[in-house]
C-alpha cells in the first residue's frame, strides 16, 4: 500500500509564481518608477499581446472577470442589441459569477443542462431552451474545456442570438471546429469573450484582473468608455458607466506571465494524460479527453458516487482536493427558489459527485502517487 508522508496541497500560489518571481519584482519596480498606475504603456502593450495570443482583434483590459461579463452585456444593452427582460441561456453548472451580471442588468438567465461528458452546455438540448425572448447564449468553457458546437452555434448566430464566451477558465484552449470568425481559440469563437486573471486561473495576476475580447471594434469602444465612467474622452461622459479598469501593475505582471502560458497549459495537459493513463477504479469516472480540441485543464475533475469518502481518503494521505462547485448557483441562498426546471436535477447530481484533483503545481511523481492512492480506494 503506497503511503505518503508528504503533503500535496491542492494549490500553492507561491509555487505557481516561483519560476518568474524575480521578473515579477522587476515588473513591479518598473511600474513604481514610472509613476503611471492606470491607463499607461503596460496596459496598452498587454492588451496588444493578449489580443495576439487569443486571435481576436480587439482587447480591453478590465478589473476582473465578472466585470468583463457585465461590460459586454451592458454594452449590448447600450447599443440596443439587448434589452431588460431578454433571456440569456447559460449552463446551470457554471460558477455563479457567470450568472450574477445577467441578473444585475435585469436580463433573465435561463439555466440549461450540462453534458455529463464534458460538463459544458449540452448542445443536443440547448435549442429546447430557446424562446422568443432568447437573445444570447453564454458559452462557459468550464474547467478549461472548449464549449463549442460549430453547427448549433452557427444556427444560433444566424437567428441573431449573441454568443458570449465566459473564457475565465480556458485561455489558450482550442475548439475542434472553427468559431464564427474562423478562429479555433476560445475567446475568439463567438461575438465577445470575458477573461479572468484571478490568481488561481491558468494565467493569474497577483490580485484581480480581467479582459474583454471581441471582433467588433464598436463594441470594444463602447466597453472602453463604459469601463472608464462612461467617458469616450476626458470629462465627456456618453454613458452612465463604471470604473472597471485594469491596474498598470497587474498588466505588468501579466506581461511577464503571458509568454509562459503555453508551457503551463502543456504541463497541465501532461499531468492530465498521466491521470488518464493511471487512474483505474470502478468507483471513479475520469474526465473526457476531447478529441480534436485542446483542453487547458484549469481543473482536473473526476466523479465518484463515493466522493466524500474518496476525498477523506486522499486527505488522510496528505493530498488536498477541492470541489468545483459543491453548491450550484440555483441553490445558493441568493437565488434559491427562483429556478425550477426539472433538468436542474442533473446539475445537482453532478455537484454531489465532483472532485477536483491537484493539477496546478504537481509533478509526474506526485501524479503517480495520487493515482495510486485513488486506485487503492475501495
Ligand atoms: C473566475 C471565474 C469568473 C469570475 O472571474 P473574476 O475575475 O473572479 O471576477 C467567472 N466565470 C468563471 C467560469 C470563472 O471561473
Amino acid at each position: 500500500m503506497p503511503t505518503s508522508n508528504q503533503h500535496i496541497p491542492f494549490l500553492d500560489l507561491r509555487e505557481s509564481n516561483a519560476e518568474c518571481s524575480g521578473r515579477l519584482i522587476e515588473a513591479a519596480a518598473r511600474v513604481i518608477e514610472s509613476g503611471r498606475f492606470l491607463g499607461g504603456d503596460e496596459t496598452r502593450l498587454f492588451e496588444q499581446e493578449l489580443a495576439g495570443f487569443c486571435g481576436s482583434p480587439c482587447c480591453i483590459g478590465v478589473s476582473n472577470g465578472l466585470d468583463a461579463i457585465r461590460l459586454i452585456l451592458r454594452a449590448w444593452m447600450q447599443t440596443g442589441r439587448l434589452n431588460s427582460g431578454d433571456e440569456v441561456i447559460v449552463a446551470a453548472n457554471t460558477y455563479i459569477a457567470s450568472i450574477l451580471p445577467i441578473i444585475e442588468l435585469r436580463l433573465s438567465p435561463v439555466l440549461a443542462p450540462p453534458s455529463p461528458v464534458d460538463f459544458n452546455l449540452d448542445f443536443s438540448r440547448v435549442e429546447e431552451f430557446i424562446t422568443p425572448a432568447t437573445r444570447a447564449v453564454m458559452l462557459v468553457h468550464l474547467y478549461g474545456s472548449p464549449c463549442w458546437d460549430a453547427e448549433v452555434c452557427r444556427r444560433l448566430h444566424d437567428r441573431g442570438i449573441l454568443l458570449i464566451e465566459d473564457n475565465a477558465q480556458a485561455i489558450g484552449a482550442h475548439a475542434s471546429a472553427p468559431g464564427i470568425y474562423g478562429s479555433h481559440l476560445t475567446g475568439a469563437l463567438g461575438d465577445a469573450a470575458a477573461i479572468s486573471f484571478y490568481p488561481t486561473k491558468n494565467l493569474g495576476a497577483l490580485g484581480d484582473g480581467g479582459a474583454v475580447l471581441t471582433h467588433d471594434p464598436e463594441l470594444a469602444s463602447t466597453i472602453r468608455a463604459l469601463a472608464n465612467y462612461g467617458a469616450d474622452r476626458r470629462y465627456h461622459n456618453i454613458h452612465t458607466g463604471y470604473n472597471n479598469r485594469l491596474d498598470e501593475i497587474q498588466a505588468a505582471f501579466l506581461r511577464v506571465k503571458l509568454p509562459m502560458l503555453d508551457a503551463e497549459n502543456a504541463r497541465r495537459a501532461q499531468i492530465a494524460a498521466t491521470y488518464d493513463r493511471l487512474i483505474r477504479n470502478p468507483f471513479v469516472k475520469r474526465p473526457a479527453i476531447l478529441s480534436g480540441s485542446r483542453q487547458v485543464w484549469h481543473q482536473y475533475v473526476i466523479r465518484s458516487p463515493r466522493r466524500d469518502e474518496l476525498r477523506n481518503h486522499l486527505e488522510a494521505h496528505g493530498v488536498g482536493t477541492d470541489i468545483h462547485y459543491a453548491v450550484p448557483p440555483h441553490l445558493q441562498p441568493c437565488l434559491k427558489g427562483k429556478f425550477h426546471h426539472p433538468s436542474l436535477r442533473l446539475t445537482e447530481q453532478m455537484a454531489d459527485t465532483l472532485l477536483s484533483l491537484p493539477i496546478a503545481n504537481i509533478n509526474e511523481t506526485q501524479a503517480h502517487l495520487i493515482s495510486n492512492l485513488i486506485n487503492e480506494f475501495n
